[in-house]
């Protein structure tokens, strides 16, 4: 079913996983893992495509075992940038013949090496949008709460953010972020420039000060005070950083639904143990209110 469609019965949850880096194993891990997933009931699972150097080619062949052998609606990500429109015709192809029908329209990650060749065809998601117009699909677009890195002013992002709708775009997930002041201004000052699709905001529970450059580095994310000393205080035990993360997830969804998100994305970083810790704190909630 189209997400765009899901939408407008209900709030959605849904996770996310990346493709293993190689090799037959981490697929079978990663299909295990989207086996566990199926308890938590989402409304969908998306999988990345290529980011942090993971392998693209199990992108179509993961998105396809999350809707034809596990039953749940896949949200395929597509990244332009390093794309030519042949890689992007075969991959289509492929997603067609697996009955993917919604896609995640990115520009992607700038590699580190980035040079002037990157993003020759697709400059940016809009590029990749308006390409892919006239395919069958529902198509989702990026956004940012704290404003994207290469961005100036939020203002100027929120134009592009406009002109993603504009091309296509049915419904947003945004980066993550853990204040969620930033996600609510960011809905609120969508709305003031017309933007009306649904804007997911995207949670990501971090279990470890060791992931905070990270974080920031690769998302741009900024941390609240508190709840970085409770991660510095606590940083030689995995075990209760863990629950710490976990709660401050669990505090940010709980806020978020109450000021009316029109669901909830888990970045769960490939770990069903997260998905069920935070389910299992939020069922009741999940079952009344999704
Ligand atoms: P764009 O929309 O092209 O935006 C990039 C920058 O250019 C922004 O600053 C924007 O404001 C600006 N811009 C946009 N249009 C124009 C224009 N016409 N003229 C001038 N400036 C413009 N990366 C991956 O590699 N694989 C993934 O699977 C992946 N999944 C993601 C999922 C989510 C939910 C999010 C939030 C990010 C994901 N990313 C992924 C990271 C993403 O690719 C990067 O954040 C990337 O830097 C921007 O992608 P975009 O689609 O938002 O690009």
């Amino acid at each position: 079913m189209r997400i765009d469609e899901i939408l407008k019965k209900k709030r959605t949850l849904s996770f996310e996983v990346f493709p293993p880096k190689k090799g037959q194993e981490g697929l079978d891990k990663i299909f295990n893992t989207i086996d566990k997933l199926k308890e938590f009931k989402p409304d969908y699972i998306s999988v990345t495509y290529g980011a942090g150097g993971a392998n693209r080619n199990s992108n179509v062949e993961i998105a396809s075992y999350i809707k034809n052998k596990v039953g749940i609606e896949a949200l395929a990500h597509l990244t332009g940038g390093p794309s030519s429109t042949l890689d992007v015709d075969s991959i289509v192809k492929r997603l067609r013949e697996e009955n993917i029908e919604n896609i995640l329209a990115l520009r992607g990650d700038k590699p580190k090496d980035y040079d002037l060749e990157y993003c020759k065809t697709f400059k940016h998601a809009t590029d990749l949008m308006h390409y892919l117009k006239d395919e069958d699909f529902t198509l989702a677009g990026a956004c940012y709460p704290e404003g994207h890195s290469e961005c100036d002013t939020l203002y100027e992002d929120l134009i592009h953010m406009k002109e993603k709708e504009l091309a296509g775009a049915k419904f947003f997930v945004t980066q993550v972020f853990y204040d969620n002041a930033y996600y609510y201004r960011l809905v609120s000052e969508a709305r003031k420039m017309g933007i009306k699709s649904a804007i997911i905001p995207g949670i990501m529970p971090l279990v470890s000060p060791k992931n905070i450059p990270s974080i920031k580095n690769m998302c741009g994310a900024s941390i609240p005070l508190d709840f970085r000393n409770m991660l510095e205080v606590y940083k030689d035990d995995p075990e209760l950083l863990e629950e710490f993360g976990i709660n401050y997830a669990v505090y940010q969804i709980e806020d978020l639904i109450a000021k009316g998100a029109p669901g909830i994305h888990l970045y769960i970083m490939n770990r069903a143990s997260i998905a069920k810790k935070i389910y299992e704190r939020l069922e009741h909630v999940f079952s009344k209110l999704f």
